[in-house]
């Protein structure tokens, strides 16, 4: 049998890349009796039904690490989130959210600031210094001047990855950095081809030049946290982790409790109190939205 990775389904038909090429593939009968469904980004054993013709069936799935909902794509390693320092305002209590929804799903988190040479306040240097005190990688980037272009390929190289983050971003222009045959259609064009997309195709997973893929959608695009409960949003807040020591132990949502490490470590700067209230607002949104359910 051969090993591959399922980069595309349609209709039934699934596209596996292999060190032979790709095989149009249907997937065996026993997966739908044990209510299994192949998924873009699956590593699978298939066998060959036609070496001209290319095609195969799936015989195996190998257990996925990861298993995002949108895009539906396994096997995820790491999400690129992406966010300019201008154009538009960066709003860090969103950048927030999507690191919450990537640390759930157990993803490597790698922040991008883009549009580097539009920075003229240092926006770019405050953002970074957040995020660093708080434990992530952050590159600044510009598709402009191309700083940082080569660091991206490298964070990409031998990951599947998703790129995530606000329209307008240049989260395409970025693409188009990284490889030249990657043809997203930037700006005005590029939001209808991906309102479009959205309605009328799967998720695609597609191979880089440098090495590595990346999902054709961008991750998260429903952000909703209504999967997390209460005491569970603090897991995603990394840096809260060497704070944990509260007198209240696991039971402590670091918010109104007497002996909480985190509230004290946010007053000694060695927690950003900006990330902190971050935490505090999406704590609420979680009891508002629960308890709203609760009501009708
Ligand atoms: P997306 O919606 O995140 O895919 O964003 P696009 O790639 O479509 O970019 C949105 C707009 O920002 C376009 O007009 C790009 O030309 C512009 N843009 C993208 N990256 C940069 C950058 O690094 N610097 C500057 N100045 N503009 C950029
Ligand atoms: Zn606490």
């Amino acid at each position: 049998m051969l090993e591959g990775k399922i980069t595309k389904g349609i209709g039934g038909f699934y596209y596996v890349d292999t060190e032979k090429g790709i095989y149009e593939c249907r997937a065996r009968g026993i997966f739908r009796k044990q209510k299994i469904t192949p998924l873009v980004g699956d590593r699978v054993k298939i066998s060959i039904v036609d070496e001209e013709a290319k095609k195969g069936v799936v015989e195996e799935i190998d257990k996925r690490d990861t298993e995002l909902i949108r895009p539906p794509i396994a096997n995820v390693d790491k999400a690129l989130i992406v966010f300019a320092v201008k154009n538009p305002k960066p709003h860090l209590s969103l950048l927030d959210r999507f690191i919450v929804l990537a640390e759930k799903e157990n993803l490597e988190i790698v922040i991008v600031l883009t549009k580097a040479d539009l920075d003229d306040d240092n926006t770019l240097e405050n953002i970074a210094s957040i995020y660093e005190l708080s434990g992530y990688k952050v590159i600044p980037v510009s598709n402009k001047t191309k700083l940082n272009i080569d660091k991206i390929k490298e964070e990409l190289r031998g990951s599947v990855v998703v790129f995530a983050g606000p329209s307008g971003v240049g989260k395409s222009s970025l693409l188009n950095e990284i490889d030249a045959n990657f043809q997203l259609q930037t700006g005005e064009v590029s939001d209808k081809i991906k309102r479009g997309k959205h309605t009328t195709r799967h998720a695609e997973l597609l191979k880089l030049e440098c090495g590595g893929m990346v999902a054709d959608t961008p991750g998260f695009s429903s952000l909703t946290l209504d999967d997390i409960e209460e005491n569970e949003l603090k897991e995603y807040f990394i840096e809260f982790y060497n704070y944990g020591d509260c007198k209240f132990g696991s039971k402590c949502v670091h918010e109104n409790e007497p002996g909480c490490g985190v509230k004290e470590a946010v007053e000694n700067g060695e927690i950003s109190k900006q990330r902190y209230d971050s935490y505090i607002q999406l704590l609420n949104e979680i009891r508002q939205s629960k308890q709203g359910k609760r009501r009708y």
